[in-house]
């Protein structure tokens, strides 16, 4: 029996094995585990991959996330708007700083934080954080402007979304994490780039904000002896680094093979029984981090697809009020019916650039079976 799985990993290390090998070889050769040259390497690339001044290097997504919010000064009594649907990162280091988020709802095509929705809930936040979520940018310039408007910042999780395309209404491209204050970005190692553990990056083309995360990721500090705030540890290691400079260099081309492999699913799943697939949307340039197709039949699919040896996931079954972690927010199922809708019917199909047009076949062929055999 075929195994397709989710991700997967191996391939991408067998690809780039030689270069990955060389690099790490050199980290622990030199010992530089700290602050070693890879990492400022690594974040000028970076920069210039997303079109930004700055590229901080940090310890994981989650970091960049906490680290922006506590340099736009974020802290008790604050609220933070984040869409319902999203993983729970995006939400946490909030609470860490002793501010609250405020849920929203989400767009039914795209699943990406509503503009109009926005609206409703915008007044009194200080900053507005949405997610290029499965790795689709959101309407940036709606909610910037519906944020700018009451007074709030806007901060991208872009933790999904490397290299993915923002296309503005007088034409020009902007990358994602290239548009508001800053971008924050994971590279787990299951996102389109990813280390070998946990890893993560801010962009930003604020000079003063840069330096401020730069302080805070690392103590603080502003010479070795010198704490000039306290800040957390939340450096990127050089090994992380090293790893992430060497799969840098084919992202764009893996990120066009899995857009190639996205509207091969869509052309052949058209139509195909009650299947919704992911949008087109032509302003919004997607890097595919998850391919995401809803279907009333997302459980029974779900299990036909692990039957058949397909790696299917859900991104993701609760959403954020209704997760135990929040309920002393107080919400209750229905304050956010597309979120949930969304949780309930959506199922991620197997994507990755090493994925062969073979597996693509068995896939799609696994999933038109089901719906032509199995009553639905
Ligand atoms: C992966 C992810 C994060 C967290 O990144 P880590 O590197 O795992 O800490 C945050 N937000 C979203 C939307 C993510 O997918």
């Amino acid at each position: 029996m075929s195994r397709i799985p989710l991700v997967d990993l191996k391939a991408s290390y067998a690809r780039h094995r030689a270069g990955i090998d060389a690099a790490m070889q050199d980290v622990i050769d030199n010992t530089r585990f700290i602050n070693g040259k890879e990492i400022a390497e690594f974040e000028a690339a970076y920069a210039e991959f997303c079109g930004t001044a700055h590229a901080i290097g940090v310890g994981s997504g989650t970091a960049a996330l906490h680290l922006a919010l506590a340099a736009l000064g974020v802290g008790p009594g604050d609220k933070v708007v984040v869409p319902a649907h999203t993983f729970i990162a995006t939400a946490e280091p909030i609470d860490w700083l002793g501010a609250q988020p405020r849920f929203v709802d989400v767009d039914p095509e795209t699943g990406a934080m509503d503009p109009a929705a926005l609206k409703l809930v915008v007044d009194g936040a200080k900053v507005v954080l949405p997610v290029h979520i499965h790795g689709r940018p959101v309407d940036m310039d709606a909610i910037t402007a519906i944020a700018t408007d009451a007074g709030a910042q806007v901060l991208e999780d872009a933790a999904q979304s490397q290299g993915a395309e923002i296309v503005r209404a007088d034409g020009t491209v902007v990358r994602a994490g290239g548009y508001a204050v800053a971008g924050c970005f994971s590279f787990f190692p299951g996102k389109n780039l990813g280390a070998f553990g946990d890893a993560g990056g801010i962009t930003t083309n604020d000079d003063e904000f840069a330096g401020r995360v730069r302080r805070l990721r690392d103590h603080g500090r502003t010479t070795k002896y010198e704490h000039l705030e306290v800040g957390y540890a939340h450096r990127l290691d050089t090994l992380q680094a090293a790893v992430l400079g060497v799969k840098l260099r084919t992202l764009d081309a893996d990120n066009q093979r899995r857009r190639e492999l996205a509207e091969a699913y869509t052309q052949r799943l058209q139509g195909v029984g009650d299947l919704r697939l992911p949008p087109q949307t032509p302003a919004q340039i997607s890097v595919v981090h998850h391919y995401v197709l809803r279907t009333a039949h997302r459980d029974a699919l779900l299990a036909h697809l692990g039957a058949r040896g397909i790696g299917a996931g859900i991104h993701y079954p609760v959403p954020l009020h209704l997760q135990p972690a929040y309920a002393y927010l107080g919400h209750r199922p229905g304050d956010f019916p597309v979120a949930e809708e969304y949780a309930n019917a959506c199922l991620s199909l197997p994507i990755y650039p090493e994925l062969t047009e073979e597996s693509l076949d068995v896939v799609v062929s696994a999933v038109r079976d089901y719906f032509e055999s199995a009553g639905a």
